[in-house]
């Protein structure tokens, strides 16, 4: 699934192609993408509107329109985005919704198993996000995830640190990768308990938080052997190659040597160093 540095170098894209574009139709071929309204609604708030923003909160995408509504997208596991100058002679399959725009580019929705979502938000709730989002945590990148909040919440809680990273109600935009490189980063059993940490320890995994997503995030993310990750244009992302840990069972630590380990934590794969983490 993509996680924040995928997200947010999407939100990028976005911004270069879509913002200032007046969007001229709206069209849905998937239903199942547009599930929590009538798919008419698509058309009938963005037709005709012009984009003024492209912005990101964790995982969502938050497209404003000039006329105060949010278009908000999530990928899940195998949603993915595309703008094309037509005629578009790929593989359509997957295609469940359309946007035309302007200039006559379009940005083209596709997802092989339809966990993705598009909806339309009509109402926004605290720091003008979308009220759909509003029970998400913090932002990782943002200002708002400050280390005194992350202690705070960390210290009540019982469960396994890799499954308070993943908790996007406590910070939003991290995932399986990401957390097992953050742990990595901070030196950190990703099992270990979340009330059980020292203060040094919360001081180096929220630094490693800010560190580890703003550098995927400058190499465009990771696009995995699968490929279900490509930026808006198509091209991979390159942080794959700066993976310490996730989907290195079995080899070398780069830091000591030592065997990289692959386990289960809170029901999620997950990959750690047993020296240079504890
Ligand atoms: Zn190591």
């Amino acid at each position: 699934m993509p996680e924040l540095p995928e997200v947010e170098t999407l939100r990028r894209g976005l911004e270069r192609h879509l913002r200032h574009r007046r969007i001229i139709a709206a069209e849905v071929m998937g239903p199942r993408t547009i599930r929590r309204h009538e798919p008419d609604k698509l058309h009938n708030f963005l037709v005709g509107n012009l984009v003024s923003a492209c912005g990101r909160h964790g995982k969502y995408l938050i497209v404003s329109m000039e006329n105060g509504v949010n278009m908000v997208i999530h990928l899940r596991m195998t949603g993915r985005l595309e703008i094309v100058r037509p005629p578009f002679l790929g593989d359509a399959k997957h295609l469940h919704a359309r946007f035309i725009l302007d200039n006559g580019s379009e940005l083209l929705f596709f997802d092989p198993r339809t966990f993705g979502e598009i909806f339309i938000s009509e109402k926004t709730a605290g720091k003008g996000l979308p009220e759909e989002l509003s029970s998400l945590g913090p932002d990782s990148l943002s200002q708002d995830f400050t280390l005194g909040y992350f202690t705070k919440v960390a210290k009540k809680r019982e469960v396994a640190v890799k499954g308070l990273l993943l908790e996007q109600e406590t910070v939003a935009g991290i995932g399986n990768i990401y957390g097992d490189e953050i742990c990595h980063e901070a030196g950190v059993l990703p099992m270990k308990k979340a009330s059980l940490l020292t203060d040094g320890e919360l001081s180096r995994l929220h630094k490693a938080v800010g560190g580890i997503l703003s550098k995927a995030v400058e190499h465009k993310g990771s696009t995995l052997s699968d490929k279900k990750y490509l930026d808006i244009t198509g091209s991979e992302g390159t942080y794959q190659y700066h993976h310490k840990v996730y989907s290195k069972a079995g080899m070398p630590c780069e830091s000591c040597g030592d065997t990289i380990v692959r386990t289960k934590v809170t029901g999620r794969s997950c990959h750690y160093c047993p020296t240079c983490q504890k």
